[in-house]
């Protein structure tokens, strides 16, 4: 019984093509309505560890093959991406991410300010010491990755239950026996809490404590410009944390701004929405400016679309996924960090896999909530590390 986004979809995706037939996708609101369609759908294939390459490795096959296997279309463009360093010692986490990425057999190169320019026009050389190319990464339509898992997972026999308010998740025994909702009350032996922003109250309801925190990501889209074809490589910023692709004829962009927005689910209407998340401009002109010499278009671009979602930041920057420990049958897909839409389609499997045969498909402990246990954060440290990791998504030192 998932929550759907795009983890909980993809979750139920990958449990009715393993032949469970009784799933439910529970949401509060409409399926697949609120982070997940707000992303920028960003793949990034070059992560600080070896188990995020794995993953993500696997998350891109499963991209590519989507549309074949949902009906659904996905509309990814192949368009590689190119990190940019403004400083030394950013072009020193360049060398490491390069010597990384060909040990795990990724297409990675470093190449000069010119060369990054030649193929991005809209990036100035000045100031740059450093690029990688990334031949690998991608990026695709946000929007389509909730909705066309959850339609195929209801095809397959799950099924969905918009505008149901979960409200505590039933544990007795230590075993999970079903979800209290708006509507009644739901028997189930399993529960993946993938709530995002709401992960922690859903989890809390029954006891069980999550250091994550819903932080606000907002993005401009341009209007259409001259030369901003779909497969022009997305751009990355390192220290001033700016990213940028290209979107409908335009451009994309956004920023993990130093301070950013925290909020506390818990004091918001029961009926919040996430079209009603208060966007602050400034925050995005702020990054522009930071970047004017590299990203000038940024300045000058006219806007077309301002969005904004509540992604979930965990202290250390890793997803939080897999069982609670010492509760039967309660599994987590959250701790997004802002990166959780890319990489749903192999969490979704691999959560699936553990369900249904007991074990995931690989050694997903470093993701597990169990790391927290031996700690206790207050609000205050959980806050100041999540900002830090969110800040520096890009490795920046
Ligand atoms: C501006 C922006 C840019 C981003 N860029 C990228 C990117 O480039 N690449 C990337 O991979 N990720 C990106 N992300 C992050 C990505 O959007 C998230 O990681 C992902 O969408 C998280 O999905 P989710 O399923 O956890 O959350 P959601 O999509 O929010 O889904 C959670 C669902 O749970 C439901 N729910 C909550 N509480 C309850 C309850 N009590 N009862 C019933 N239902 C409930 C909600 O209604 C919701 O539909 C970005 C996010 C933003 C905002």
């Amino acid at each position: 019984m998932p929550l759907p986004g795009g983890l909980g979809a993809a979750t139920a995706f990958c449990l009715g093509k393993r032949g469970v037939k009784a799933i439910a996708l529970i949401d509060r609101h409409d399926i697949g309505s609120q982070t997940s369609p707000r992303a920028a759908g960003m793949v990034s294939c070059v992560r600080k560890g070896e188990l995020m390459i794995n993953l993500i490795k696997l998350a891109t096959q499963k991209i590519k093959m989507f549309s074949d296997e949902t009906g659904q279309p996905l509309n990814w463009v192949h368009s590689g991406s190119l990190k940019v360093a403004r400083r030394p010692q950013d072009a020193e986490v360049i060398a490491s991410d390069i010597d990384r990425g060909r040990r795990m057999g990724l297409d990675v190169e470093e190449i000069s300010p010119g060369e990054a320019h030649r193929l991005n026009p809209f990036l100035e050389p000045e100031g740059i010491h450093a690029v990688m190319r990334v031949a690998g990464d991608m990026y695709f339509d946000p929007a389509r990755v909730a909705v066309g898992f959850a339609r195929v997972a209801e095809r397959l026999g799950t099924t969905l239950m918009p505008q149901t308010l979960v409200t505590r998740v039933n544990i007795a025994g230590g075993k999970v026996t079903g979800v209290d909702t708006d509507k009644g009350t739901i028997q189930a032996s399993v529960v993946v809490d993938a709530a995002g922003a709401w992960t922690r109250q859903i989890a809390e309801a029954s006891g069980i404590r999550v250091p994550l925190v819903p932080t606000g990501q907002q993005l401009f889209v341009t209007e259409p410009l001259e030369g901003a074809r779909a497969d022009l490589p997305m751009v990355r910023i390192m220290d001033a944390a700016v990213y940028v692709r290209p979107c409908d004829g335009g451009l994309l962009w956004g920023v993990y701004e130093e301070n950013p927005r925290f909020f506390d689910m818990s004091t918001l209407d029961l009926r919040f929405d996430m079209k009603d998340m208060p966007l602050d401009a400034n925050v995005l002109w702020r990054a522009a400016h930071e970047v004017k010499a590299q990203l000038p278009i940024l300045l000058q671009a006219k806007v077309r679309e301002h969005r904004g979602g509540i992604p979930t930041m965990t202290p250390d920057g890793h997803h939080i996924v897999g069982p609670a420990p010492g509760t039967q049958g309660f599994f987590f897909a959250s701790g997004c960090n802002v990166a959780g839409l890319s990489i749903a389609p192999a969490l979704g499997d691999a959560i699936a896999a553990w369900i249904v045969e007991g074990k995931p498909p690989m050694d997903l402990a470093p993701l597990s909530i169990a790391r927290f246990c031996e700690k206790s954060w207050s609000e205050e440290r959980l806050k100041s590390d999540a900002a830090w990791q969110y800040r520096h998504f890009y490795g920046a030192v």
